[in-house]
């Protein structure tokens, strides 16, 4: 079996990863295939990792020949992968076909590994706190170059993705359609076989992209990045939250959550003086009343050209404790890793050479 880890990005030809059934059995259309086909290639690229058409060994040499000529195997290149002693963290830079750059951050743990993904080139919604923001959006990924993170990821560590969050570069809800692709590739038994409750999307509030999660049943848990329970502070945090005011995101949260039959996560990143104090705290639990929900508290990692502090550790502590004793729901907080490589939350940057 030909060795899975080369690349061969070839711009000319399409990828065929990123293909559902439904793109793959069009795809074989012409060439007269017996139906099965598209489940063998399906279970090859998604269940096995194999990207290489001439290692499906079930199938007749001259359709593995056709395959190795007309598609390319990648649709992601590793520029490079930087680990920390510290965390054990690995963030990965990856170089698309026409030479963009994306992120991935790997998060092994002992009985777990959760890989964060990107979805686009850049992000059109400027957060305030976030470095992706000050990038400007690019383009959008294809959904083989959201999967091929993954597949790449997987072979690269030799471990068992068991989790996966659409938590790096971009607004996932605003590449909807790659994305809903690639979350049911990869919570299909025969393709990643990914629990549901291990895929994340997590959205800064994008509303239209969280109907379309509720009308298509996605199999995936939400996520929702707040940035303050007060709409004024939300709309200088958050462009989006200028169109979507809070009322109209809880109302759409809660309707995702009796869809779905799961709590929301509100991920809640401190930043001092601005969204630290003990009102938020009491109105970020009025707000969630009546919605099953999760608080997740986020230290903030500076970026590059940082516009905000840190919380200081009491001031977080102060916080916590506070939302336990009035919050009917779980309260967490997130450990922070991988700042010290800039792969944490809100630091996915590419800076310009
Ligand atoms: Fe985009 Fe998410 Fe960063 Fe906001 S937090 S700018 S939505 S990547």
């Amino acid at each position: 079996m030909s060795n899975s880890s080369i690349i061969n990005l070839n711009d000319s030809l399409p990828p065929l990863i990123g293909n559902d059934r439904t793109d793959l059995a069009a795809l074989f259309a012409p060439e007269q295939q017996p139906s099965f086909r598209t489940e063998q290639v399906f279970k090859w690229l998604y269940g096995k990792g194999i990207r290489d058409p001439r290692d499906f060994s079930n199938m007749p040499k001259p359709f593995r020949t056709h395959l190795a000529e007309n598609f390319s195997e990648s649709a992601v290149e590793v520029e490079y992968r930087t680990s920390s002693d510290v965390s054990q963290v690995v963030k990965y830079l990856f170089r698309l076909v026409d030479g963009k750059k994306v992120e991935g951050v790997w998060i092994p743990d002992r009985d777990r590994g959760t890989l964060c993904v990107s979805s686009q080139v850049g992000c059109a919604l400027g957060c305030e706190y976030c470095a992706t923001g000050s990038m400007g959006f690019t383009r959008n990924l294809t959904s083989g170059e959201i999967i091929d993170q993954l597949l790449t990821v997987r072979y690269r560590e030799n471990k068992l993705i068991t989790h996966v969050v659409f938590m790096g570069m971009g607004e996932p809800l605003q590449n909807y359609d790659a994305v809903a692709k690639i979350v049911r590739i990869l919570n299909d038994p025969a393709g990643c076989a990914i629990a549901r409750r291990h895929i994340t999307i997590s959205t800064a509030g994008w509303i239209p992209g969280i109907e379309r999660l509720i009308a298509d049943h996605l199999p995936c848990r939400l996520a929702i990045s707040l940035g303050s329970p007060d709409d004024e502070i939300r709309a200088k945090l958050m462009p989006v939250a200028q169109r979507f005011p809070l009322t109209d995101l809880f109302a759409a949260a809660k309707a995702w959550t009796s869809e779905m039959d799961d709590h929301v996560t509100i991920e809640y990143t401190l930043l001092a003086g601005v969204n630290d104090r003990p009102e938020d705290a009491k109105k970020l639990n009025k707000m969630l009343m009546g919605i099953p929900s999760k608080i997740n508290i986020l230290t903030y990692n500076p970026g590059p050209d940082a516009r905000f502090e840190r919380s200081s550790g009491a001031q977080t502590e102060r916080f916590t404790t506070l939302l336990e004793e009035i919050f009917c729901g779980p309260v967490t907080r997130r450990i922070s890793r991988g700042d010290e490589i800039g792969a944490a939350c809100g630091q996915l940057v590419l800076l310009k050479k």
